[in-house]
């Protein structure tokens, strides 16, 4: 058996969902809105399904996708993406994560990351043989700097991985950051893993920036995207990925042993939304701002003041300042067991010396959800 798979720990979504369902708990653990989705491109998936999207798709995705990724990017990033060699079609941005590992990196190979990282890269890394180089991001800001960057890059960097907005600190990467990041890309001739998955949930007027939109990435980005982020309806796990022709082709091999393709009446579903009116877009992410301030402020006048939240469905609480004197996978599961509330220990997003006091709690929800949970978490401090 595989040592590294097998020892690994359940991932904390799973084990957060699951005791939530056990306990009958609020679960504002793991990120999935609890509202149905928007009902049009539901009915586009039902649709679809009645009308015989129902066999194997293209290996590469539907068409009218590929097609609708590329418009998207063109009309919300001004990115110009040829749909038929640059865009392809994947089960969830996990796979395309999966794949572009799995393509990009020889054993031996460096791949620079950043602390708090989404669960699923370091095993993913690791097996394709991938040595991790950490950058270690800090409350309150989580920025990374020229020293950090200096210290992970050398000549064996082979592939980034970089989150933005960044799930679970709630950052976006702005222009600035971007930049100083991709001259150390150019430098060391790295090939940027893009995981964009909240690109449209940004709040507060900020712009999502693509990498691959930078000058000098165009060629050395892998841009992954997700309509589970965009249109909340996070079972669907339907990705895409976006890269110059040459990257394209060996994610594609990669893609074709992996999962081959997606379901195709999904494909058609998420084709019709992505092509929705601005209108759209925008009005989600001020409901999600709406959700997130409501929570916000809820958690202010319990005495739980968070960080800034910029984008993704996440506000995260700092408990050191607060002086309660635990640790964030205790106060978790205490927590769960004593005032039905589930939420995700930020330490789990860390391999290497965790920052030990952070939680973080999930807002997409109906405000019903979040008043219920700040009053079963009142009386805390
Ligand atoms: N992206 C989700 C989160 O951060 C979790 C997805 C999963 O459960 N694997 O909560």
């Amino acid at each position: 058996m595989n040592a590294l798979f097998s020892n690994l720990p359940t991932t904390i979504f799973e084990v957060m969902s699951l005791l939530a369902r056990e306990t009958g708990a609020i679960n504002l653990g793991q990120g999935f809105p609890d509202g149905s989705g928007p009902e049009d491109i539901r009915r586009a998936a039902a649709d679809a399904v009645l009308n015989g999207y129902n066999q194997y798709p293209p290996m590469m995705g539907l068409p009218e996708l590929r097609t609708a990724v590329a418009n998207h990017y063109r009309h919300w990033h001004g990115v110009d993406l040829d749909p038929v060699a640059e865009v392809m079609v994947t089960s969830g941005a996990t796979e395309a994560i999966a794949g572009a590992l799995f393509a990009l990196i020889e054993p031996g190979d460096e791949v620079v990351l950043f602390q708090p990282l989404y669960d699923a890269y370091l095993p993913l890394v690791k097996r394709a043989g991938g040595v991790p180089r950490l950058v270690r991001l800090e409350p309150p800001h989580w920025r990374f700097t020229e020293e950090m960057l200096t210290a992970a890059f050398s000549p064996k960097t082979k592939v980034v991985v970089l989150n933005n907005p960044l799930n679970p600190t709630a950052t976006v990467f702005g222009r600035e950051d971007l930049e100083l990041l991709s001259r150390y890309c150019q430098e060391f001739d790295a090939v940027a893993v893009c995981d964009e998955v909240w690109e449209h949930v940004v709040f507060d007027g900020r712009e999502h920036i693509p990498m691959i939109a930078l000058p000098g990435m165009r060629d050395r980005t892998v841009k992954i995207g997700s309509a589970g982020k965009i249109f909340s309806l996070t079972g669907w796990k339907v990705g895409f990925v976006c890269a110059a022709p040459p990257l394209m082709k060996s994610l594609s091999k990669a893609h074709q042993f992996l999962t081959f393709t997606t379901p195709p009446n999904l494909q058609a579903a998420v084709a019709y939304g992505l092509d929705k009116e601005d209108a759209f877009f925008e009005g989600m992410r001020q409901d999600l701002s709406r959700s997130r301030d409501r929570l916000a402020s809820g958690l202010r006048s319990i005495g739980l003041p968070p960080l800034e939240s910029q984008g993704t469905y996440f506000l995260n609480v700092d408990l050191a300042p607060l002086g309660l004197n635990v640790d964030d996978e205790s106060f978790c599961k205490t927590l769960v067991h004593e005032r039905g509330v589930a939420l995700i220990p930020v330490s789990a997003f860390y391999a290497e010396t965790p920052v030990t006091s952070v939680v973080r709690i999930c807002f997409s929800k109906q405000d019903a959800t979040l008043d219920a949970a700040i009053e079963r978490l009142a009386g805390l401090v």
